[in-house]
């Protein structure tokens, strides 16, 4: 099968980490999540954990040459020869450019962007009823995606928690950041020929089954 190369785009909140993990199973493809990557590194304690902390605390972006250089060391990695799912990265134009001159350098380019598009209104209570797992990152909902028992993870028995950012003043930085930094990658992408819409509103498996039709017409545009 072609390499899938793709970016999920969306406000937080509108599904993206659900999607990507059913997405990846599918395909078999690595999911590489730049929020979780950080959140590991703030609990490991490593340098760039110590330097991007108090971004993540207040909902604000982290620097540009921080994340570009943490997700083009991922991209080296040899799992990631047969395709990767990116969620959250990129997240502003300067990113965006600077993964397409790393995939050039590779003899690669994206297959798709694909748009989660949600109305605002539902993002605030999707995000306030998030949980996730404290081992793996694991996402559930306390209305929409309920865990099999309260307050564990069905796939590793962990804690289920709120992120701290998942907080409402929190959540409302995150999404003017959203909003003024990646909400301009959709006509970047669309320029690019590559932006796919889906209309994340609808139920999870709806979703899903959107996704895959989308994708399976991207990769039979890329052959013809
Ligand atoms: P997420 O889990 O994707 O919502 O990311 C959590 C937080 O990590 C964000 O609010 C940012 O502070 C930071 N972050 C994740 N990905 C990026 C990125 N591509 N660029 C800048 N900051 C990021």
């Amino acid at each position: 099968m072609a390499q899938l190369n793709l970016v999920l785009l969306g406000p937080p909140g509108a599904g993206k980490g659900t999607q990507a993990r059913r997405l990846c199973e599918d395909f078999n493809l690595p999911y590489i999540a730049t929020g979780d990557m950080l959140r590991e590194r703030v609990k490991e304690g490593t340098d760039l954990g110590l330097q991007a902390r108090s971004y993540m605390d207040r909902g604000d972006l982290v620097p540009d040459d921080l994340i570009i250089k943490m997700i083009i060391e991922r991209l080296q990695e040899p799992d990631t020869e047969i395709g990767f799912i990116l969620d959250g990265f990129p997240r502003t134009e300067v990113q965006a450019e600077a993964l397409d001159r790393e995939l050039t350098e590779l003899g690669r380019s994206l297959t798709a962007a694909i748009l989660f598009e949600v109305p605002e209104e539902d993002v605030m209570r999707r995000l306030s009823g998030r949980r996730v797992c404290v081992k793996n990152g694991h996402n559930y909902h306390v209305e929409f995606n309920k865990p099999k028992h309260e307050d564990r993870c069905d796939l590793d028995g962990s804690r289920l928690i709120q992120r701290d950012d998942d907080r409402e003043e929190v959540v409302k930085h995150r999404l003017e950041e959203y909003r003024s930094k990646t909400e301009p990658l959709i006509e970047y992408y669309e320029e690019q020929g590559i932006l796919r819409r889906i209309d994340a509103a609808r139920s999870s498996d709806q979703v899903r089954d959107q996704i895959r039709a989308t994708l399976a017409m991207a990769l039979f545009e890329e052959q013809v």
